[in-house]
């Protein structure tokens, strides 16, 4: 190599622009995907944070370095393709709606928008299988393969509603590491997979397509959540919410996330309503610097802000998100309310999105400032 070539990046570079400025997600996206798994060069520490388990084994081929979401080398590429616009990305429509199955109803986070496409994309042959995340216990889930209509309904809602003591967990994480499951997909052009994922998730898996990272070809549509922040947090953190808010997490019987996060108690009837800015104490170092509250390379953008509880706000962003959202909607999976879709409650639905989209983006701003 001549002294004038560039040469890659590579795990050296993630450890000085990510890990020592303390933001890596703990996504494990660097070491599913690592050029040299076989032989062995990163792992994942008990902390979570990935390492190099062997630093000779490294081929620096900075794969692990542009797929981070935390790097934004691939961004002006991906921004071009995905016809990007700030402060929300590109989109062709906007809707609030809900699933017609009333199981769905009942056990979804919102409106069980993303679990009726899922189910009418699996029943119509458009996918074999998607990766979710399925609920393990209280504030915990696991990256999930779904192949059948009973899986995407175990994997239905999020991990915030608590059932059964939390006290014996001692750690909670409400972020889920589910593209490693992407490892384990079978490689073929006839296999066709949907993966649902909160914005940096989504925003690696585009990543990897760019750089036709095997098996990322298999992802045929994705399903975005938006996202203002994941918590991470131990007991002493955790007694210091419930005094601060005077309540018990063994109390909750269902925690949201829209504008705010909105914890339903036992035994009372009005929902506690805690401002995000409330709990920086326990937002995860990642999400500090994080701009993309709208998943701006998603097909479809779902989330509950700007619309009425129990029911999904979609942001219809590609022609592939068109496809499976008229899917549903045409075979009766999903159903939009006409009172709900004017276009003057589109627009305040869309006012919303764009205010909390630019206070998420301010504050990623003061915090790299
Ligand atoms: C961590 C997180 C933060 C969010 N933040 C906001 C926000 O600030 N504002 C907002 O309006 N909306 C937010 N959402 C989106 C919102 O909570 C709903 O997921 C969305 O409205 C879809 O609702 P639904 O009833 O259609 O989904 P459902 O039909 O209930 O399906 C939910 C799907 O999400 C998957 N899932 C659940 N938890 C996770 C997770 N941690 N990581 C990856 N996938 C998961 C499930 O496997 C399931 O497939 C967030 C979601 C998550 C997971
Ligand atoms: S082999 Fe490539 S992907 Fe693996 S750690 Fe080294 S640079 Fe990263
Ligand atoms: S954010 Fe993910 S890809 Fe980036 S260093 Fe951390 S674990 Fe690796
Ligand atoms: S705020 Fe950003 S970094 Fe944090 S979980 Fe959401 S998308 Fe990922």
């Amino acid at each position: 190599m001549t002294e004038n070539e560039v040469k890659p990046k590579s795990f050296l570079d993630l450890i000085k622009e990510v890990h020592e400025k303390g933001i890596c997600g703990e996504c494990g996206g660097c070491v599913s995907f690592c050029s040299a798994a076989d032989i062995g060069a990163i792992d994942i520490s008990s902390s979570g944070l990935p390492y190099y388990s062997n630093e000779d084994n490294c081929l620096h081929c900075g794969i692990c370095y542009l797929i981070c979401p935390e790097i934004h080398e691939l961004d002006a590429e991906l921004n071009a393709k995905y016809n990007f616009k700030p402060p929300i990305g590109n989109w062709s429509k906007i809707a609030t709606a809900h699933a017609i199955d009333p199981q769905i109803q009942k056990l979804a986070t919102d409106g069980g928008v993303v679990t009726a496409i899922l189910i009418a994309m699996l029943e119509n042959n458009l996918i074999d299988a998607a990766i979710v995340s399925k609920k393990i216990g209280p504030f915990q889930r696991t990256p999930f393969f779904a192949k059948s209509k009973q899986d995407i309904l175990d994997a239905i809602g999020t991990n915030y509603n608590v059932e059964g003591p939390v006290s014996e967990l001692g750690k909670y994480n409400t972020f889920v590491p589910t593209i490693t499951e992407l490892k384990n997909v079978v490689s073929s052009d006839k296999f066709k997979i949907a993966v649902v994922g909160v914005p940096c998730q989504i925003h690696s898996i585009r990543k990897m397509q760019e750089l036709k990272i095997i098996p990322a070809h298999v992802v045929e549509y994705t399903l975005g959540l938006f996202c203002y922040e994941n918590f991470k947090f131990d007991e002493a953190a955790r007694a210091r919410i419930e005094e601060r808010f005077n309540f018990s997490f063994n109390d909750i019987i269902k925690m949201n996330i829209k504008e705010n996060v909105i914890i339903n108690l036992k035994d009372r009837e009005d929902p506690l309503i805690i401002e995000f800015s409330e709990l920086q104490d326990i937002m995860r170092n990642a999400c500090r610097v994080c701009e993309n509250f709208t998943n701006y390379y998603a097909d479809i953008s779902f989330g509950g802000i700007a619309s009425k509880q129990g029911f999904t706000t979609s942001l219809i962003r590609t022609p592939a998100g068109e496809k499976i959202y008229n899917l549903a909607l045409n075979k009766g999976y999903i159903s939009e309310p006409g009172d709900s879709n004017t276009s003057v409650e589109k627009s305040k639905m869309m006012a919303q999105i764009i205010s909390f989209s630019k206070r998420k983006a301010k504050r990623a701003e003061e915090f790299q400032s």
